[in-house]
């Protein structure tokens, strides 16, 4: 048996904090026990916000925390043509459209519909697309592309759940309401997700997706707030006929007031800890590990 692969994925549009160290740690951790493989990879799809001196920082805070990981490290931003190959083979499926609406026309949009009743929200808590792109004609959608107004890629989900039937994935961990074991994938609420943008040529839930794919991850370990986005994950392999992973999520590291940590809350940021004289071995005790 070939070993496991884990991977650690963080973004480099902040600085990681106390719940960075507990994922990082927890696949580290996991691969040492196992005999498997530890991988780092670099999300640096949305180049509006990610920069090179948090790229460098999550080098130093692993490096800090004792990770050690394989090189070279995949960053997505040098990736862009496997994330648009994919984008492909889901247009030649016929379950790619693109929406023109902006983001405050979408806003007033979802207004409008709210005040009728409320809207559906996906489990992140935003609103649906509420747009009628999908029904553009055919002439009226080229007019729209030739015009090089900007656009969104969606995926026609209700189409993309026919072709794919139901799904379900194998649940390690767990979900925010205990969910564990075979878990029923419902894809279906978050309607019809972006797929790609134009300043931002691949969205989250694709390029993640292929990436595991490609660098042949066998379990992922990140946080309970992904937990339902693995719904669009085990779509999107599905479509693209790609392996599914095993799924482990882990509970989430809260602030004093319950809250989830953001990059911005210094008071929990691995470097101002780092800074303020706490050790490698403070962290994994906050963060719960032995
Ligand atoms: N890049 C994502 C984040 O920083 C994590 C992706 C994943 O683990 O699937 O939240």
């Amino acid at each position: 048996m070939p070993p496991p692969v884990f991977r650690f994925a963080p973004s480099p549009n902040g600085y990681l904090h106390l719940g960075h160290a507990f994922s990082a740690l927890s696949n580290f951790g996991l691969a040492r026990r196992t005999g498997g493989r530890f991988l780092l990879r670099i999300e640096d799809i949305d180049a509006t916000r990610c920069k090179p001196e948090f790229e460098d920082a999550i080098y130093q805070d692993l490096g800090w925390l004792g990770i050690a990981w394989e090189t070279p490290v995949r960053r997505q931003s040098g990736h862009l043509a496997d994330y648009r190959d994919a984008l492909e083979t889901l247009t030649a499926q016929g379950l790619v459209y693109p929406s023109f609406e902006s983001r405050a026309e979408i806003a007033r949009l979802v207004a409008q519909k709210d005040a009728e009743a409320p809207w559906p929200r996906d489990p992140d808590g935003a609103p649906l697309y509420p747009g009628t792109a999908r029904w553009l004609s055919l002439d009226e959608r080229a007019r729209l592309l030739q015009s090089d107004m900007p656009h969104a890629l969606r995926l026609d989900m209700a189409a993309a759940c026919a072709r794919a039937g139901d799904l379900t994935w194998t649940e390690d961990g767990e979900g925010p309401e205990g969910e564990t074991g075979t878990v029923t994938a419902r894809p279906g609420a978050w309607g019809d997700v972006v797929l790609a943008r134009k300043e931002t040529p691949t969205s989250y839930h694709l390029a993640v997706v292929i990436d595991d794919a490609l660098q042949g991850v066998t379990e992922v370990v990140r946080g309970q707030d992904l937990f339902w986005s693995t719904s669009v994950h085990r779509l999107l392999q599905a479509l693209l006929g790609l392996p599914q992973p095993v799924y482990r999520h882990h509970r989430l590291i809260l602030d004093g007031s319950e809250r989830k940590l953001s990059k911005s809350t210094e008071a929990t940021g691995l470097r101002e800890l780092r800074a303020g004289g706490v050790t490698p071995v403070e962290i994994r005790r906050r963060v719960g590990l032995p």
